[in-house]
């Protein structure tokens, strides 16, 4: 099949075998993929990139995810936790920075219960004209629902791989299926909901195939997948990246393909693996960048894996930079909250 007429049918009609046919088409097509692509987000989201300033709240964590250089048994972390005056602070100044989302992110800190996590979401609510969206990990049903409650708007938690195997074997401790049941309650909570995986996490394109199409069958608002980087702090530190750098970036132009609707971040983590890597990305699939508003003093301190960029920039800096660096591209920068547009795309 000629490429254009099978990106049209991953497009229209996505199954793994088309997914897996695209992911392994030679690098001399790579430009053409990417085009539709970028074809395809800008059809459907005008070609506005919405900028959402993440706040890193705490990074204890009481897991011990075998690539997370935040894990419990992680040496060498300096642990800090922002106080929940701190938070909304922070979440405060975001908006006047021009932040019209705020997301607030942690290691599974049983310190913020969801009622600690509800009592943050509403005092922001209260000083700030934001959208909140939370990544701390798994609660319940009930819990999903009084952050709702809250006026949490959306939530991110990324299932990692959807090996089962694989996930027992990197998350000690944490079952696959409560990841699931997690992001099956976030849903019925009626929070927006964002998940996601690790590229490279499995070695083989068939498992990478299955990844993307759980992404697909989750029916997700957001999508946000980044390759893993080694952190020297685990025991992954010698892991190596099992595929051509292209996969990685094909992997998010697959997934705008087969999910248009999707708010999809160029995340950080692409920078850590490729020079210009979140540039490549929003080129190709995002439309969501997510800047760091942690204050600088904290932020230094949350390594999930070593960054290579931004970690000593403050964050007005950041701001005005990313907000440079997607008109320099083209792009329109997001004035809204930029809610989910799934529900409206389903019904035009
Ligand atoms: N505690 C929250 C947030 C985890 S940190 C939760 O459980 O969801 C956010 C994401 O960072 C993780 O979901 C993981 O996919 C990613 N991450 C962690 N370590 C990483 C690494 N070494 N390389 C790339 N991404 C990593």
């Amino acid at each position: 099949m000629k490429t254009q007429s099978l990106l049209m049918e991953l497009y229209k009609n996505p199954t793994a075998e088309l997914v897996y046919s695209v992911l392994t088409l030679d690098e001399r097509f790579s430009d053409e993929i990417h085009e539709f692509s970028a074809n395809v987000r800008n059809k459907v989201h005008d070609r506005v990139i919405h900028l959402r300033g993440i706040i890193e709240i705490s990074n204890y964590c009481i897991h011990n995810c075998s690539y997370c250089g935040i894990g419990r048994e992680c040496s060498g972390v300096n642990r800090y936790r922002m106080s929940e005056g701190e938070i909304i602070e922070n979440a405060v100044y975001a908006n006047a920075l021009g932040y019209k989302t705020v997301v607030l992110q942690s290691g599974e800190d049983s310190y913020f219960s969801a009622e600690t996590l509800g009592r943050i979401v509403q005092n922001i609510k209260k000083k700030a004209d934001v959208a909140v969206t939370l990544s701390c990990g798994e609660y319940s049903l009930d819990e999903y629902r009084f952050l709702h409650q809250s006026g949490c708007d959306r939530y991110l938690l990324r299932f990692e791989t959807s090996s089962e195997e694989i996930y027992s074997k990197m998350h000690e401790g944490q079952k696959f299926q409560e990841r699931i049941q997690s992001l099956h309650s976030i849903y019925e909570s009626g929070i927006q909901t964002g998940s996601g995986f690790l590229i490279g996490i499995t070695p083989d394109l068939v498992s990478l195939t299955d990844d993307i199409m759980l992404c697909r069958s989750l029916d997700l608002d957001m999508i946000g997948c980044g390759p893993l980087i080694a952190d020297p702090a685990t025991s992954m530190k010698d892991f190596i990246f099992p595929f051509e750098k292209e996969i990685a970036f094909r992997t998010m132009a697959i997934m705008r393909i087969i999910c248009p609707w999707a708010h999809i971040p160029a995340t950080t983590a692409f920078d850590a693996f490729s020079p210009q890597g979140r540039v490549k990305v929003l080129d190709s699939a995002a439309n969501v960048f997510m800047p760091n508003v942690t204050p600088l003093k904290f932020k230094l301190n949350y390594n999930l894996y070593p960054k290579k960029t931004s970690v000593d920039e403050s964050a007005e800096l950041s701001f005005e930079s990313s907000k440079k660096l997607i008109e320099s591209r083209g792009f329109i920068t997001g004035q809204g909250y930029g809610h989910s547009i799934r529900k409206g795309y389903f019904q035009s």
